[in-house]
This record gives C-alpha cells, structure tokens and sequence, in this order.
C-alpha cells in the first residue's frame, strides 16, 4: 500500500473558503462580511500610521540586527505587554508574580497555554483534562485545546431567543462544574457573538468563579478595538485579577495594532507568588524552546518601541481609536437604515448593543445561504457578519439585502 493511504482530505477551512468565493465573484457590488480583520472606508487593509511611524524608525536603526530573540521573548516587549493588559499600576506586576512569554499571536498565546495547563494544571479529582468553551466560540480553539490532549466542553453563552447572554444558564454551569475547572472566557468582544457581559454580570462571574475554586483562561485578541479604550476592554481581566481568580492571559496584537500578519502575541501566567511565576516560567520556556526555540523579532520590536515611548504610545490610541469608532458608526448606521428608513421588521437593537468587530445578526442559515447566493454578500452561514467589512459605499446596499431576505 501507498505510505499516506490512510490520510484522509480534511475539509477547507470555512472563512478561508468565504474569502475565496468572495474573490472569484465577479459581481461589482459584492460584499465581503466574512474577514476577520479590519478594513477602512475603502475597503482597504489599514496599516496603522503609528506602525508606519515605528516601522521607519526600526529600519533606519544601525544597530538592528537579526540575531535570535532570547526563548522567551523580548523582554521590552513582554514587559510592556504584561502592562498593557493588567495595568501600568498592576500589584501582581509589582510584586513579580506574573509570568510573561512572547508567544506566536494570539493562537500561539492559547496553544501554549493549553499546554502549560495540560502538562501541569491540577485537574479535578475525578475528571479528565478537560476546558468549558462558551457556546459558540472562536471555532479555533476547540482544535487547540484537542492538540494539547484537553477535551473541550462548552457552558452556554449566546441565547437566540433573546440574541444576548444567556446569563442564567451560564452561571449554572459555572456553579455546576466541578471545583477547579478551566473556563476560557473572551476578555472582551466576543467572537464570534459580540455579546459582552456587563460589568454587573462579569462581577457576578467573578465571584462565582472564586467560590468554586475555578482557573480562567482569559484570551484577549480585541483589546481597545472593542470599545476604542485600552482600559475599558482590560477591565474584567484587571477585576478578575484584583479578586484574587487564579488566571492566564492570551494577548494578541493582530487586531489592536493591524499587525495580523507578524503574529505578535504573549501568554501571561499571573502565580499566587513570585517564586512560583520563576517556576512556572521556566517551563513555559521549557515548551517553547521545543516548539519555537524563540519567536520571531520584527513585530515585538515595532510594539516595544510604541509601548514604551510616550508619544508613540498616545499615537496608538488614537489609532486604535479610529478604527473602534469606524466600526461603531458602521453599527449604529446599520441600526438606523433597518430600523427608521427600510422600517425592516424585527428588533435591530442588538446590533448596535453588540461590540467589537463581529455581531451575530440574528439571521437563519437559510437567510445567510439567500444573502449569499442571491445578493453576493459574503457571510458565515451562522448569521455572523464582520463589521469591518461595511463602510460608506457598500452599507445601504447590505441593509437592503438583509432587508429583503428577512421579509
Ligand atoms: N482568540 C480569538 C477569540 C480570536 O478571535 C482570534 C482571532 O481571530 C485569536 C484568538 C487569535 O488571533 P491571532 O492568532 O491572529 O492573534
């Protein structure tokens, strides 16, 4: 028999396969809501000036070189990174009880968390390795965490019904499950629901979360892209931390710096003590040698050069600013076209409740099958749409679409 006989042909990655159709279609007002990455007004890839900017500055530096990073990362940039995300004025900073590794973005933070936790984590008596993912979640990580040997299971999350949280059956399987379960929770802008809990209900799982003795697994790919503000979306990982919740932190820099492409990303451990965040570091290190032996140096540079000047560091929020704001404009220009001019029926309110870069429409597959085939626009069949993907030209366009499909 033939060596690979038995290796049967996985199917394409969906979204992978959205943005090829949307590539072949020839129809002029086609409209992509697939992508997961932001576009400006023209539809165009944004570079963030403040990239631009450090770009420039790196490749006019006589001293750049490309030597290996050491395994663990640029300690400026994992530094910065750890600060970004806990706070500059962060005790657990303060108290060097937080371990940071740079990490390949935002899947190499959960890959390698994943596998810090398969390796060490005490799991419940009883139980297998197992994760609770919300329902539904960023489709990647159920492959992630079956990499590592960790099944996953989900909690509830998104209630169709109401197109929000279903809060009361979260917190149910929160109090169900066993003392010491890992609960991987978006630190903000959900992907793909854009349902966010309030921080009365974040609160609410906070504690519920520390009276059952559970470890959180907080991936944070949205940082300041949800709401426009650094600190704002940083809140409920800050909260969570300030509480005391033993808890790991993926961060990634695709979305908040449009640095998708350079897999900028870091994996922070916050440890009860000092002396345990030496030891867990040393073996995320450990990992990471054997799988990387270090990571790439371009991306972290660019983010520690912003990170750590102060002008810089303002430039970027304004950047990142402009892009939140887009996006937000783009959802309550939606909710206005639907609502007061096409007078489409239903409630739209949730569109421009949702936050961050997708929203979960709400829509059947059978209508996201219809927009597809019949208006050219691209879409998830689960109903999600990427709002990055609407902008002035094309959005009246899409709320005639959804309009007419939903009628
Ligand atoms: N986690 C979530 C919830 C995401 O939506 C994404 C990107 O889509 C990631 C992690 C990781 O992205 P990256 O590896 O590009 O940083």
């Amino acid at each position: 028999a033939e060596t690979w006989e038995s290796v049967p042909l996985a199917p394409p990655d969906a979204i992978y396969k959205l943005t090829g159709a949307y590539k072949e279609d020839a129809y002029p007002q086609k409209v992509n809501l697939g992508v997961g990455a932001y576009r400006d007004d023209n539809n165009k890839p944004w570079i963030l000036p403040v990239v631009k900017k450090a770009t420039d500055i790196l490749l006019n530096d006589p001293a750049l070189d490309h030597e290996y990073l050491p395994i663990t990362g640029l300690p400026e940039f994992t530094s910065a990174a750890a600060r970004l995300v806990l706070g500059a004025d962060s005790p657990a900073i303060a108290e060097g009880r937080v371990a940071s590794v740079q990490t390949i973005s935002g899947t190499g933070a959960n890959h390698l968390g994943a596998l810090f936790l398969s390796r060490f984590y005490h799991w419940p008596e009883g139980t297998e390795k197992q994760a609770y993912l919300s329902d539904p979640t960023w489709i990647n990580h159920f492959q992630i965490m079956r990499g590592v040997g960790i099944t996953p299971i989900t909690y509830p999350y998104y209630d169709p019904a109401t197109i929000g949280l279903a809060f009361g059956a979260y917190l149910a399987t929160i109090r169900a499950a066993p003392p010491g379960s890992v609960f991987v929770l978006h630190a903000c802008a959900h992907n793909p629901t854009g349902v966010d809990p309030t921080r009365a209900q974040w609160t609410q799982i906070c504690e519920l979360v520390l009276e059952r003795k559970h470890y959180v697994f907080f991936d944070s790919a949205y940082q300041g892209f949800a709401s426009g503000d650094l600190d704002a979306d940083a809140w409920a990982v800050r909260e969570f931390v300030k509480r005391g919740v033993p808890l790991l932190i993926c961060q990634s820099f695709a979305k908040n710096a449009g640095l998708y492409g350079e897999r900028v990303g870091a994996l922070h451990v916050v440890a009860p003590t000092q002396e345990t965040a030496v030891r867990i570091k040393s073996q995320l290190s450990v990992l990471t040698r054997s799988e990387i032996s270090s990571p790439p140096a371009h991306g972290a540079r660019l983010m520690a050069l912003i990170m750590n000047d102060a002008a810089l560091f303002e430039e970027w929020k304004r950047d990142i600013k402009t892009m939140a704001q887009r996006i937000i404009a783009m959802r309550k220009e939606l909710h206005r076209l639907l609502t007061e001019e096409l007078k489409t029926p239903g409630n739209w309110d949730h569109i421009v409740n949702q936050i961050g870069m997708f929203s979960f429409t709400g829509i059947s597959q059978e209508q996201s099958q219809a927009l597809i085939e019949q208006a050219h626009v691209y879409l998830t069949t689960n109903g999600r749409i990427s709002m990055a993907g609407l902008n002035s030209h094309n959005i009246r366009y899409f709320a005639d679409c959804l309009d007419r499909v939903v009628r």
